[in-house]
C-alpha cells in the first residue's frame, strides 16, 4: 500500500507524492491524519522565507487524525480508532531551556514539518508521549489545539490578569488564540488589525473594541487607558513598526510580548525600556497551553472554528498554499481535510 503525500519542493514549487507509509517502531503510534492546518510557517516554507527548512520538506503540524495501530510498547491508555491531536515539538532535554523546564524554548527544538518532516499525508508516526486527546471534541476544533495554544502561551509569558487592559497587535491565527486567551482571563482586550474582517473575528473571540492599525491608533489606545497605556502589549505581526509600537504603547511598568519573528532589524528608542521599567519578553511555542486549550475548547468559551476561512482536500493542498502565497489577506486558517 502506498499513501499520498504533500511535499514542498523547493520554493514555491509542491509535488503530490505516492510513498510508502510509516511503520511505526517501539513507542510509536501510526496516525490516520484526518485535519491539517495549514500555518503561517508552511506557508514560509513555500515562499522559502523558512531559514529553519531545508527541502524536500513534508509540512505540516496542526494535525487531527485517529489512531490506525499501535508500535511496541505504547501504553494501553491509547488504543485504536481514538482521536487525538499532538504536541508537534521535540524537546533535547538537555540545553538550558530545558533544564529550566521551558522545553518550548529549546534550543534544539525540532518542529513537525520544519526540522523533520510533517503530517501533510494520509498516515504519519509519533511517540505516544505526544498525543493529546478529549473526549466530546471534533477533527475541526483538535486540529486548531496547536495554534490556539501559541497564543494562550503569549498570554501566560505576559502574566495577564484579570481588570487589565492588553492590547493584542496583529489578529492572525496566533493574535487570535492570544485575545482569546486574555480575555478568558477577564482582561479587557484593544484588538488592532488593518483588516476589518480580522477585527470582527478578534471581537467574536472576546475582544472589548478593534482598531485599525493606522494613523490615530496611538490616541485611541491612550484614551481608552486613562492615558496611561495598556499594561501588557502582545505583538502577533513580526514587523519592525508594531514591534516598535509595542513598546512605545506600553504603560509605564508593563510589559511587552512578542511572538511574530521581525523579518527585518527593528531600530529602536530605547528609552522606553528603562523609563518604563519594561518586561520585555519573548513567547516560542506552548509548554503546558495544550491542556488549557483542550479545556477551554471542551467549555465552549468560544467557538474556535470561526477561523477556518477555507477548506481543501490533501490534493488541492499545494494549490492552497500557492494561492495563500499570492493573496494572504483572505486566508486566516486553511484546514485541509485529509479523511473524512
Ligand atoms: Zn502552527
Ligand atoms: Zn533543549
Amino acid at each position: 500500500m502506498r499513501m499520498k503525500a504533500v511535499v514542498i519542493q523547493e520554493p514555491r514549487r509542491t509535488g503530490l507524492l505516492s510513498i510508502d507509509p510509516p511503520q511505526p517502531g517501539p513507542g510509536e503510534v501510526l496516525l490516520r491524519v484526518r485535519r491539517v492546518g495549514l500555518c503561517g510557517s508552511d506557508l514560509n516554507t513555500f515562499r522559502g522565507l523558512n531559514p529553519l527548512v531545508r527541502y524536500p520538506r513534508i509540512p505540516g503540524h496542526e494535525i487531527a487524525a485517529t489512531i490506525e495501530a499501535l508500535g511496541a510498547g505504547v501504553p494501553a491508555t491509547w488504543r485504536a480508532g481514538q482521536t487525538v491531536t499532538l504536541n508537534p515539538y521535540t524537546a533535547c532535554g538537555a540545553c538550558s531551556s530545558c533544564r529550566a523546564g521551558r522545553a518550548n524554548a529549546c534550543r534544539e527544538n525540532q518542529t513537525l514539518g520544519v526540522q523533520r518532516d510533517g503530517a501533510l499525508s494520509e498516515f504519519a508516526c509519533v511517540p505516544h508521549g505526544k498525543l493529546l486527546a478529549h473526549a466530546g471534541l471534533g477533527l475541526d476544533e483538535l486540529a486548531l489545539v496547536e495554534p490556539f495554544s501559541v497564543g494562550f502561551h503569549a498570554a501566560a509569558r505576559g502574566r495577564v490578569a484579570a481588570g487589565e487592559t492588553v492590547l493584542v497587535l496583529g489578529c492572525g491565527t496566533i493574535g487570535l488564540g492570544a485575545i482569546a486567551a486574555c480575555a478568558l482571563r477577564g482582561a479587557r482586550v484593544l484588538a488592532v488589525d488593518l483588516d476589518p474582517r480580522k477585527r470582527a473575528l478578534a471581537a467574536e473571540l472576546g475582544a472589548a473594541e478593534g482598531f485599525d492599525a493606522g494613523a490615530g491608533l496611538e490616541a485611541a489606545v491612550r484614551e481608552r487607558t486613562g492615558g496611561h497605556g495598556p499594561a501588557a502589549v502582545i505583538e502577533a505581526v513580526g514587523a519592525p513598526q508594531t514591534y516598535r509600537q509595542a513598546v512605545e504603547l506600553a504603560a509605564f511598568a508593563g510589559r511587552v510580548v512578542y511572538i511574530g519573528y521581525a523579518k527585518a532589524e527593528v531600530a529602536y528608542e530605547t528609552k522606553h525600556f528603562v523609563a518604563k521599567e519594561l518586561d520585555i519578553l519573548g513567547s516560542r511555542n506552548a509548554l503546558g497551553e495544550f491542556d488549557e486549550v483542550l479545556a477551554a475548547f471542551a467549555a465552549r468559551r468560544f467557538d474556535p472554528l470561526k477561523l477556518v476561512t477555507h477548506r481543501v482536500s490533501l490534493d488541492e493542498a499545494g494549490d492552497a498554499l500557492r494561492d495563500w502565497a499570492n493573496d494572504p489577506n483572505p486566508v486566516t486558517k486553511i484546514l485541509v481535510e485529509v479523511g473524512a
